[in-house]
């Protein structure tokens, strides 16, 4: 195997080569007790967190256009903000216009495991050469304490239950990777009292599957979970549990926690012209094709509904630069999950945004797939259509985070999430 290129495999590539992560997965298939995918701050470092989401075409035009900016891009990796096979459809769809577009570049995908199984063929066809697949725990008992949920298919399964399938999933994966011969990365998070005293375990366990490197990883501190309050494990006791793993596993020290929309060599932060290319590729302006804006709204002059709660969306077109009311449409019935989005998709193929304020994941993914970009925001709806008329992005006052309503229990409105 080479590491000599990969930043986050070799402690000496961190220094000349970079990585990007292209933010196409929202969705997890896991609630892990250390992660909350809400906060979507540009200043906040940390897994889970990217600024916006992209398409599979989006996010290779975001590539062509970062990669002539950016040197020594070696790595081009998907990493969430959520995992990547509880979106398999656009991981799978972005890999492979990646692969065809820059054939040079490291496929890297970074997951929980749970559904990469049934992508292993597809993966290995793809020349994706790195897999970090996330293991915190091999006994089901101590996984129990770390997952307050899994989904798998149309079931939940909460602690012992589901840990263990968890870990089956992970270890039929990983053994199935290393038969096709993808290097293995395993990232363990360390959590004081639940699992810091079990990484040499988990080392032990992932060498005899053929996994090639460990990287533990101290909990970080994110509001609103239910770690939140644990200490954190000191520089001293990583080195010790590193150490102790290390007699089993190569180690990794040198991770950086990067954002799902990371760039650049490790621990260095998005620039400002990173962060504007994001922007700009998430946006499609109206073209000929999709020339109108759909809008949640009561009354069709402010943006003020979520878009699991809207009964109908207000249609306009560009008129001089001024938005001007030609319909309105009522939305899919609530409940179906994925349908609902897809329907509504379907009333609006001649709109190139929808402003809402508020959107979940599901419809944001699927909408965006459709080429609809969803904007978050809370304003009157001229200030917000104009600008996206202009094919600008509407003032930073505007904005709300689309995503970041969670997901599951019928929207009510108030950011609980789409149904
Ligand atoms: S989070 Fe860690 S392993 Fe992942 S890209 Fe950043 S440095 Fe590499």
């Amino acid at each position: 195997m080479d590491f000599s290129k990969h930043p986050c495999f070799s402690a000496e590539a961190r220094h000349t080569t970079g990585r990007i992560h292209l933010p196409v997965a929202p969705k997890c298939n896991i609630q892990c007790n250390f992660c909350n995918r809400k906060f979507d701050c540009v200043n906040e470092s940390r897994p889970g967190v990217a600024s916006t989401i992209l398409s599979p075409d989006q996010a290779l035009g975001y590539l062509k256009e970062v990669d002539d900016r950016v040197e020594n891009l070696a790595v081009v990796g998907i990493a969430g903000p959520g995992d990547p096979f509880a979106n398999a459809e656009e991981t799978i769809a972005t890999m492979k216009k990646v692969g065809e577009a820059f054939p040079e570049k490291i496929l890297c995908l970074a997951t929980n495991g749970l559904g990469l199984l049934e992508y292993v063929d597809e993966i290995a066809s793809l020349n994706v050469s790195h897999v970090t697949v996330t293991l915190n725990a091999v006994y089901p008992e101590i996984g129990a304490k770390i997952y307050s949920w899994i989904r798998f298919g149309s079931r939940v399964l909460r602690g012992v239950e589901g840990a263990k399938l968890l870990l089956e999933r992970q270890t039929a994966a990983i053994t199935a990777l290393k038969a096709r011969g993808v290097t293995v990365k395993i990232n363990t998070v360390i959590i004081p009292g639940i699992n810091d005293g079990h990484a040499e375990e988990v080392a032990r366990y992932a060498a005899a599957l053929g996994a090639d490197v460990q990287n533990c990883i101290p909990l970080m501190h994110v509001e609103e979970t239910a770690f939140a309050d644990r200490p954190v494990p000191d520089a001293g006791e990583m080195q010790a549990l590193r150490f102790a793993a290390g007699k089993h596993l190569r180690q990794m020290s040198h991770c950086a926690r990067c954002r799902a929309d990371a760039v650049g060599k490790l621990g260095e932060a998005n620039t400002e012209e990173i962060q504007a290319l994001l922007k700009k590729a998430a946006r499609i302006g109206p073209t000929d094709e999709w020339p109108f804006i759909a809008v949640a709204s009561r009354e069709g002059l402010f943006v003020n509904c979520h878009v699991g709660e809207a009964l109908q969306l207000w249609i306009f077109k560009n008129e001089n630069g001024k938005p001007v009311l030609i319909e309105r449409r009522p939305t899919p019935v609530p409940g179906g999950g994925d349908e609902r989005w897809e329907a509504l998709a379907k009333t609006i193929p001649d709109c190139f945004a929808l402003l809402a304020s508020g959107c979940g994941n599901a419809p944001l993914t699927i909408l965006a797939k459709r080429g609809i970009a969803v904007t978050a925001a809370e304003c009157l709806v001229r200030d917000a259509a104009e600008p996206l008329f202009r094919g600008e992005p509407i003032p930073k006052v505007l904005e709300r985070a689309a995503g970041s309503c969670g997901s599951g229990a019928l929207c009510s409105g108030t950011g609980t999430g789409c149904a």
